[in-house]
């Protein structure tokens, strides 16, 4: 190499270094705008405010649901290019009156026990149910014991969520089997109900629903399976220690009414460069019917929402196309992340990122990421950009359930992670509603997510990835 070609690397190297750095600044600019932007001036909070304590509760095939549905395309409207409806069918359950159970011991006590028809579930006879009752870990236990000790009777599932799991999520995934499958595993054996623990690590009276199934049950085998609170788990725990042919009542008259139309909500800003490439965020917009879903999903609804909200309010102009896709039936059927899907496919369209948030509303941490590990690359080289707002996680794993089925697409999903130790607080139960949720949280995980999807517009897909 000569001088003269020495000093021309070296000035290309250093404009290269002086490019990059300037380009960094102009990020960390943008980022700080967006935060202030979620921060002062957004509408995440009045909307969740609309959709808890207007709207309510949104089961799938619920009035409240076409409620949902019905808002949230209207506001929609307001801050996107086009928004529109994707119809896909749901199921539609209705838990009917209050259900009720109580502990009966042996000298005719009862002792009530506050509780809650699983998602799914099939009625009690009209007058009730009233069994003995037999306590398991889990669905193994039930081989252990044979169909001998579980005929007749009914079966309560009081494995608790872990506590010594940091990541919450897990300590769920370690025990929600007993919820969803349990029944249909204890009808295997000739049991005539199910209680489960619920699925809460903190002692408290809120029992928590969450989707059944009965699998491939024939139909003249289902049982009524509920939820009892953790600390009723605990009071029925120590009555069997005391008697052992402890019975139990349960009366609950929910009904499943087969499927309905309804629909996912979508909302988009065309990209000026890239049209045809896709940035999806999304939430789930059913919900349970204990609560208002404020956590459960309405927070992500309302943060995806706010994306949008956002680039139209900083007059940014994307390059890419920004979606956001308000997906029914997360909770008891993922229909519509399946329809999104599906639709997608067969337009095949090339989507860039999908983003998902369905953690609760707290404090955002970061995020979890579905991608190969050059792709995280190119996402680690964004951490400084995050750390001024103390968004320090990102992991490979647990993106979301909606954002799933897009794997296909070549999308890098990923799930926003908010601080999850008080989210099974509230997590399918009564109060899940609009006051457990922080606005200025709410904000901090809008901005997050709107910073990632800003990332992304901007750079695309590490450039080895690219289709
Ligand atoms: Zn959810």
């Amino acid at each position: 190499m000569n001088k003269f070609t020495l000093l021309v690397v070296m000035l290309m190297c250093f404009a290269f270094a002086k490019a990059q750095k300037s380009t960094i600044v102009q990020d960390s600019t943008i980022l700080r705008t967006i935060y202030n932007q979620n921060l002062t001036n957004s509408k995440s909070y009045e909307w969740l405010d609309h959709l808890s304590n207007n709207i309510g509760g949104r089961l799938s095939g619920s009035p409240q649901a076409q409620m949902a549905v019905e808002y949230t395309l209207n506001e929609l409207k307001k801050v996107t290019d086009t928004a529109y409806l994707q119809s896909v069918m749901v199921p539609k359950w209705t838990r009917g009156t209050s259900e009720l159970a109580y502990i009966q011991t042996a000298d005719g006590t009862q002792m009530k026990v506050n509780v809650c028809a699983l998602g799914g579930s099939i009625a009690t006879p009209a007058n009730g149910l009233s069994a003995q009752i037999v306590e398991v870990e889990g669905i193994d236990d039930l081989e252990k014991l044979g169909k001998d000790k579980i005929n007749g009777k009914i079966v309560f599932y009081n494995r608790p969520m872990e506590a010594t799991k940091i990541q919450t999520f897990d300590a769920y995934g370690g025990c929600v089997d007993q919820r969803y499958s349990g029944a249909a595993a204890a009808a295997e054996y000739g049991a005539v109900g199910v209680v489960v623990r619920s699925m809460n690590l903190r002692m408290d009276d809120f029992p928590h629903t969450g989707a059944m199934s009965y699998g491939d049950l024939a139909m003249e085998k289902y049982i009524p399976a509920a939820a009892i609170s953790t600390n009723d788990a605990e009071k029925l725990h120590g009555e069997l220690e005391k008697q052992t042919d402890l019975k139990f009542f349960l009366k609950q008259d929910c009904e499943n009414h087969g499927e309905v139309e309804s629909f996912n909500v979508i909302g988009e800003i065309k990209g000026a460069e890239f049209p045809d490439e896709v940035i999806v965020v999304g939430g789930h917009l059913d919900s349970w019917d204990l609560g208002d879903g404020s956590h459960d999903d309405g927070a992500g609804v309302v943060q995806s929402m706010q994306v949008l909200e956002t680039i139209k309010s900083l007059n940014y102009k994307p390059k890419r196309t920004i979606r956001a896709v308000l997906f029914m039936n997360e909770e008891n059927g993922l229909r519509g992340a399946n329809a999104y899907a599906a639709a997608a496919a067969q337009k095949d369209q090339k989507h860039i990122l999908a983003l998902e948030s369905d953690a609760g509303g707290f404090t955002p941490r970061g995020f979890g990421f579905d991608t190969t590990p050059t792709q995280m690359q190119q996402i680690n080289s964004w951490q400084p950009l995050f750390k001024p707002y103390l968004i320090h996680y990102f992991e490979i794993g647990g993106s979301g359930a909606d954002v799933g089925p897009l794997k296909d697409t070549g999308a890098v999903l990923a799930g926003l992670r908010p601080d999850s130790q008080r989210y099974f607080d509230y997590h399918h139960a009564s109060n899940d509603t609009f006051d457990a949720v922080n606005k200025r949280e709410l904000e901090l995980g809008a901005a997050t997510m709107s910073s990632l999807v800003y990332l992304f517009d901007k750079y695309g897909q590490s450039k080895k990835l690219k289709k």
